[in-house]
């Protein structure tokens, strides 16, 4: 039944139509694969963080059947009261082995991980220093705490250090930054950022969510892709992504873990990970090691379709990762594209603003570890196809 109350906000959608902004959810028919089943027409899946396949590997389907004929379908309360299953406290200390810190604690979400650890462990005596490209979760995190906030320019050392030498009277320099950035696929320059931070006195907090799974030795993130291991304070990554699952976690010391426990909102006053979840998560930890011809394939492939891109004269930025976006700079246009290439049977979505700055509007693609290279073939006679109609090659 229609109310009468949000005319305000039908105006607001109305304004995003006509200027061609205006997005609906584009539901899938499948499950998460290379091929995916869009409005009935199978597509090539461009667009899914999905970047080993894990989201259905038969491995992880076994585990998470398993969990739930054993342990049922959720856990009926928070971690603090009683929803921590053994399972939860025997997979982070698997991960935290896996990432070689001292401890870890799962979160529902890699966004609720953001949000735990900046709100709690600063307080107004201290600062946070972000970079300007920080993901939202990042963001909105930083508004919850009292520390003061300085933004430094993307990637840009200089700005950077000039944050730090301002910052000297804190109690705590915090320094934020994504591992892998997620629109332009770019990795932070992680070792000159440490170098700052060591010289400044500053911790660092790591954003690894397009990197667990991706980089470093079997997917251990950004820190042991630049052989940093115990030298960045905070990582903190998603279960969401390569893992093929859903949460995040933080990886860190003991006593970050034991004050996220007491301090943490989202952990304490939201409902546990079902069993299912966390085992087909620890079983991805297992898969990690025991199949690293995924990574493999995911960076062959994601070489492939960048360079095949480049080739025909997309605008591709600054991409090192299998995030490769085809920047088209007007939103209206990037739309466009994402809609004319779903036609030729390929699902890349467009992103405008506010997901990036106005006019750097893009179709961002993300290869995985299962496309193969004639379904990446495909992919790249139906971009050249369409931008070449929309001019914009
Ligand atoms: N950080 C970054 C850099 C991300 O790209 C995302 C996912 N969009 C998140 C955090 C949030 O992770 P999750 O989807 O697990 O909430």
């Amino acid at each position: 039944m229609k109310m009468k109350g949000f005319e305000y906000l039908e105006e607001e959608l109305q304004e995003m139509k006509e200027y061609g902004l205006f997005r609906t959810l584009v539901p899938i028919e499948s499950d998460q694969g290379a091929k995916v089943v869009i409005n009935g027409q199978e597509v090539l899946q461009l667009s899914s963080n999905n970047y080993l396949g894990l989201t259905n590997h038969p491995r992880m389907k076994e585990a998470a059947l398993k969990s739930v004929e054993k342990y049922g379908a959720g856990t009926g309360s928070v971690r603090t009261i009683a929803g921590t299953f053994s399972m939860h406290e025997e997979f982070e200390k698997k991960l935290a082995n896996f990432k070689h810190t001292e401890a870890t604690l799962v979160l529902q979400s890699g966004f609720t991980a953001n949000q735990a650890i900046l709100s709690s462990i600063l307080t107004k005596d201290d600062v946070v220093i972000s970079d300007e490209l920080n993901h939202a979760s990042i963001i909105d995190g930083i508004r919850l705490t009292k520390a003061a906030r300085k933004i430094y320019k993307h990637v840009d050392m200089d700005s950077l250090e000039a944050a730090l030498k301002e910052s000297g009277d804190y109690r705590k320099r915090l320094v934020v930054t994504d591992g892998v950035f997620s629109m332009d696929g770019n990795i932070a320059p992680l070792p000159a950022i440490v170098e700052l931070c060591e010289k400044y006195d500053a911790l660092i907090m790591v954003d690894d969510a397009h990197a667990s799974g991706v980089l470093g030795r079997n997917g251990r993130g950004t820190v042991d892709h630049f052989d940093l291991n115990g030298r960045v304070h905070i990582q903190v990554g998603t279960l969401s992504k390569a893992i093929g699952v859903l949460g995040g976690y933080i990886a860190s010391t003991q006593a970050v873990r034991d004050y996220i426990i007491h301090k943490g909102r989202p952990f304490l006053f939201s409902t546990s990970h079902p069993p299912a979840v966390t085992a087909a998560c620890s079983e991805a930890i297992d898969i990690l090691i025991d199949e690293p011809e995924l990574i493999e394939r995911l960076w062959d492939n994601a070489k492939f379709l960048k360079d095949g891109l480049r080739a025909l004269g997309f605008e591709t930025g600054i991409s090192e990762t299998p995030i490769t976006p085809v920047i088209v700079g007007d939103g209206a246009k990037a739309h466009e594209l994402s809609d004319k290439l779903l036609s030729h049977g390929v699902f890349a979505q467009g992103i405008a603003f506010p997901t990036v700055a106005k006019g750097a509007a893009r179709v961002r693609t993300i290869v995985t570890a299962t496309h193969t290279k004639e379904q990446l073939q495909e992919a790249l006679h139906a971009f050249e196809k369409c931008g070449k109609e929309l001019g914009i090659i």
